[in-house]
């Protein structure tokens, strides 16, 4: 029997340093021309806070029942994420989770380690397929997924090379492409170098499984590699991007970004060494091609994206309807329409995500939600999000701009003739002040616009995704429709 030795046990302090404390080893984060340690810089510490308190739900005795489920075999709580649904009601137990998580966040946090432990899960539960590719495959993979979840490890998914020069058809010249490659093998293990992006929360994270989203021919199958890569690896190096979170102290003025800023970086590898056990696939393009269309890890994963997405939505919504209510624009028709549109983006979601969970299917023994309702729910999302921020605009127009410059302003001087002015129809001028800043920082602020680019693009390109939806469709009754009108056989 294993003992429970989760990042939080196994660091020796306090409990509520023992996430912070699993992060203080050594990880190189450049933010700013500087190496920064992430548990101490202002720049992290809120949504590091934010993290924490969500970790911690497994080890609280009343939480961990609703986002946990009891191991026997480890005698400890283990997040959800990690639960192989092997019926209907697995599937929905996992929903239920998500749902928990994503609303402690307002679905503002994409990737709080829940898509990336689905992944792993669906890759996990997947892993005798890949026997075929690669024989040990299969332990390698375990031996991690045991280690992830018995450990409750934050995990992040990294797949993509740089964005340096997209015409280039080939990927055969790796340098100037800054693909991530293999330079030095050993009995121990193999060296990397090159580049990776989006690490998204990479920052926070325990390991990063690493592998190429792009087509690798035979020929280029020294870049075809599936990884597991401690974020603590000596010569891997984080950049940041501008932080775009706020201070704590201003939570206020800035609700969201002081506390859901996941931070996103571009990963270095500068000559970074893997053990072989974490190398799960080693110059094998098959198995990689495989891998990033694995219809239970995909399923999975994509199933937590949507539920997030729903909450993220509904939170707009919310916002939405309460500036219509503050200005006193909720009785104009064409407001009513747009919040009427937010209602109808809500219930389409909802409804993929009730459909793909009733018409799942078994495959492999692993109960999978419908893949088809589920990406055209991703795929609406990189539409519905942008159309909802538009719609906040619209509605709340130049009242964006006519909020003093924080709510502290009301306890200066000025802040009599504040109240007196800057009131909503029915609210206080403070309350309608907090709105706004709300509102703002969700459309305005420069953590807003990250968001709005998130929903466009995290699930890939969407001209790419909406043209495979044709691509895979089965077209053959189309046919038969019309058929008799064009006197075919
Ligand atoms: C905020 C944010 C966070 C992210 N987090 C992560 C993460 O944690 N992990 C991760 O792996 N990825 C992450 N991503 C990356 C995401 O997967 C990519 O942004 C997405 O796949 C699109 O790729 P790209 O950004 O490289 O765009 P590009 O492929 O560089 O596209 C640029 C332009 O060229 C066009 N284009 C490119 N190729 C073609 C083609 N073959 N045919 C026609 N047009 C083409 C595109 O339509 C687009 O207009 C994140 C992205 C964002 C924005």
């Amino acid at each position: 029997m294993y003992a429970h030795h989760s990042v939080f046990t196994i660091a020796n302090e306090g409990k509520d340093d023992m996430f912070k404390n699993s992060l203080k080893d050594g990880r190189s984060v450049w933010l700013n021309g500087r190496q920064v340690d992430i548990t101490q810089d202002p720049h992290f510490v809120g949504t590091l806070q934010t993290i924490e308190s969500l970790f911690y739900m497994l080890e609280n005795d009343q939480e961990q029942k609703e986002i946990g489920y009891f191991d026997k075999e480890y005698q400890c709580w283990i997040h959800k994420s990690f639960l192989i649904p092997r019926s209907k009601d697995d599937l929905i137990e996992r929903r239920k989770t998500f749902q928990l998580w994503t609303k402690e966040t307002d679905g503002m946090m994409s990737r709080l380690s829940d898509y990336a432990r689905s992944r792993l899960t669906g890759w996990y539960a997947n892993r005798e397929f890949y026997r075929q590719y690669d024989q040990e495959f299969p332990e390698k993979i375990s031996s991690y997924f045991h280690k992830a979840r018995k450990e409750n490890r934050f995990i992040s998914v990294v797949q993509r090379d740089l964005q340096i020069d997209r015409s280039i058809k080939s990927i055969g010249d790796k340098e100037k492409l800054g693909l991530l490659s293999i330079t030095k093998k050993t009995d121990e293990g193999v060296f990397v170098s090159g580049a990776k992006m989006i690490g998204t929360a990479a920052p926070y994270s325990h390991d990063l499984i690493i592998y190429p989203l792009s087509t690798i021919k035979e020929e280029n199958k020294s870049l075809a590699h599936m990884l597991i890569v401690a974020a603590d690896s000596p010569g891997l190096h984080m950049v940041c991007r501008e932080p775009f979170s706020a201070d704590k102290e201003k939570e206020e003025d800035y609700p969201l970004s002081s506390k859901f800023d996941e931070m996103d970086t571009v990963l270095i590898f500068d000559n970074v060494f893997v053990p072989w056990e974490r190398v799960l696939l080693h110059e094998n393009t098959k198995a990689i091609a495989e891998i990033k269309v694995d219809l239970i890890s995909n399923s999975l994963a994509y199933h937590q994206s949507i539920i997030r997405l729903y909450t993220k939505l509904d939170f707009v919504a919310a916002i939405a309807n309460e500036i219509a209510e503050t200005i006193g624009a909720e009785g104009f028709l064409h407001v009513q329409e747009k919040l009427g549109e937010l209602i109808i983006q809500l219930r389409t979601i909802s409804a993929m995500i009730i459909a793909a969970e009733q018409n799942g299917k078994y495959l492999n023994n692993v109960y999978i939600p419908e893949f088809d309702y589920i990406q055209t729910a991703r795929i609406l999302g990189t539409k519905y999000y942008p159309r909802a921020i538009e719609i906040i605009q619209l509605i709340g127009s130049g009242g964006f701009i006519q909020i003093p410059s924080s709510v502290n302003d009301f306890d200066s001087s000025i802040g009599t003739l504040l109240q007196k002015y800057f009131h909503g129809k029915n609210t206080s001028a403070l309350e309608r002040t907090k709105l706004f800043k709300l509102a703002w920082d969700l459309i305005g602020s420069p953590f807003g616009s990250r968001h709005e680019l998130y929903e466009r693009f995290y699930s890939g390109d969407p001209i790419l995704q909406t043209a495979d939806q044709w691509k895979r469709y089965d077209k053959k009754h189309w046919k038969e429709y019309l058929a008799s009108y064009l006197n075919r056989e």
